[in-house]
């Protein structure tokens, strides 16, 4: 078999190609036939539109099917998949384009999924080897310069394989997948425990508390960010019967409350399964599906990971190394080596510990990082715009616990001004869950010695904004 991770992800395909493979409220179910055909005859279009082995092909959609069809054409042709959000301004989007300079950028995938319609569908499938690249996921630093984290062909075949065993997929699962698919976590964590397993998935564009609670009746597993979950809860359909005939309810990206953990247990009799990961090494940590799930704990290692805390203390950053870790930033050699340890572990700039039983702990971030909703907002990234606006001295942008997003993003701004004008000259210039859901006006902002803005003191201060 080809090291190219479509091969792969092939094979888990049903023998029987009529079985559906998606299916979405108020449409014809899509079997894995057509899923094979439009894939190759969207390959056929990106040859046709001269994409060459190695080359990036950018796509900015909304979530549909046929995203999914450009991915798995992009992979067979050896090309370079780059998902950007939806959300992303065209100036945020034009930093990626310039980094990554992609052969094709692609933003209306019905249209170029239906272009390859007059196309012979193209079943060859470039060799790769584990080392080629395969996706490249751009996480924004704490610079505000997002870095592209490289993804091999064997990375990705070494996680999906990990997460198919480890939560025990079989044909017979049905995967409820209602998250985005430009993140780790619905395109790689979710579609590749589908397709190894050969199941269907119920299929929706976006996460809808209503429409999930209707059509978990027809699902098995559903993976979810822990806004999903609090969403979930909020909800009087949520109840034990509604959920009974569900296999698995797994939750990541940001942490699970352990009071939303408990609150589930209790509505439904479901211990929600978390897990750790990010874009640079997919999954890394599990509870188990057999045997305890702690909540406010991570679980373990997947098998092949090494994980250790740096720094000497019980707590402290979380560095990993194993077969799914990413190969570097794109074109940021130095940047790279200083994320990476002499013996070749990865620091991921998260803070835990592993207690007696091997289960990893997070504690939080090293760095400032927000994650509201499950997606992720650096502060320098919002504070560089709003020190641009009029009577802004200086800002911190924190996060803050906020009952539906997890976190919501706050801006203390030196000087004096008015709020409402001041969210309003962010919008359009930012993705909507960066921009600050508050801002508060202080004379002056605390800072330490060094004269650095004391972040933490501030998070205290507006601990209960949102309460
Ligand atoms: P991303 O690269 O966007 O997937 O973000 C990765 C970051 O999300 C990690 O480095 C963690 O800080 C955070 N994260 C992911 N899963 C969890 C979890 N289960 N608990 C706490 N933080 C998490």
């Amino acid at each position: 078999m080809s090291g190219n991770l479509f091969s792969l992800l092939a094979s888990g395909f049903p023998a029987d190609r009529t079985r559906p493979v998606f299916r979405q409220p108020g449409a014809d179910d899509i079997s894995y036939g057509d899923l094979e055909t439009l894939a190759a005859r969207t390959a056929a279009a990106l040859r046709a539109a001269r994409v060459q082995p190695g080359d990036r092909v950018a796509l900015q959609v909304e979530k549909s099917v046929e995203a999914v069809v450009i991915y798995l054409a992009v992979l067979k042709v050896g090309a370079v998949f780059l998902p950007l959000n939806a959300a992303y301004t065209p100036s945020e989007v034009q930093y990626f384009l310039d980094d990554a300079k992609p052969a094709i950028f692609i933003q209306d995938a019905q249209g170029f999924v239906a272009g390859a319609w007059d196309l012979a569908p193209d079943p060859r499938i470039e060799p790769r080897g584990a080392d080629d690249l395969a996706s490249i996921i751009y996480t924004s630093g704490t610079t505000g310069r997002s870095k592209g984290a490289m993804l091999t062909h064997g990375a990705l075949a070494a996680n999906a394989l990990a997460l198919h065993e480890a939560w025990g997929f079989t044909p017979d699962d049905v995967l409820l997948h209602a998250l985005p698919t430009f993140h780790v976590h619905g395109l790689f964590v979710a579609l590749h425990c589908a397709f190894l397993s050969g199941c269907p998935m119920v299929w929706l564009n976006r996460f809808d508390e209503a429409a999930v609670l209707e059509r978990l009746s027809g699902a098995t597993v559903m993976m979810g960010v822990p806004t999903f979950y609090t969403r979930l809860l909020a909800h009087p359909g949520l109840t034990r019967e509604a959920t009974a005939h569900m296999r698995l309810f797994i939750s990541g990206s940001a942490p699970l409350l352990e009071s939303a953990f408990e609150a589930f247990e209790t509505r439904t009799g479901h211990r929600i399964l978390e897990r750790y990961g990010m874009s640079e090494a997919v999954i890394i940590t599990t509870n188990p599906l057999e045997g305890e799930r702690k909540p406010g704990s991570v679980g373990f290692p997947l098998p092949g990971v090494d994980l250790r805390i740096g720094g000497g203390e019980e707590t402290g950053v979380i560095e990993i190394r194993g077969p799914s870790v990413f190969s570097g930033y794109w074109r940021m050699p130095e940047k790279t080596a200083e994320e990476f340890t002499a013996d070749g572990f990865f620091i991921t700039g998260d803070v835990g510990r592993l207690d007696a039983d091997g289960r990893l702990w997070i504690s939080g971030r090293a760095k400032d990082l927000i994650i509201s909703g499950g997606y992720n907002v650096y502060p320098k990234e919002v504070e560089l715009l709003l020190d641009e606006q009029p009577g802004v001295r200086e800002s911190a942008v924190i996060g803050i616990p906020h009952p539906d997003f997890g976190e919501g993003v706050v801006a203390v701004v030196e000087g004096r001004g008015d709020e409402a004008a001041l969210i309003a000259a962010l919008r359009g210039r930012l993705a909507g869950y960066k921009t600050p859901k508050r801002v508060v006006f202080v004379e002056a902002l605390p800072r330490n010695a060094m004269g650095k803005v004391q972040k933490a003191l501030l998070r205290r201060t507006y601990a209960g904004l949102f309460a």
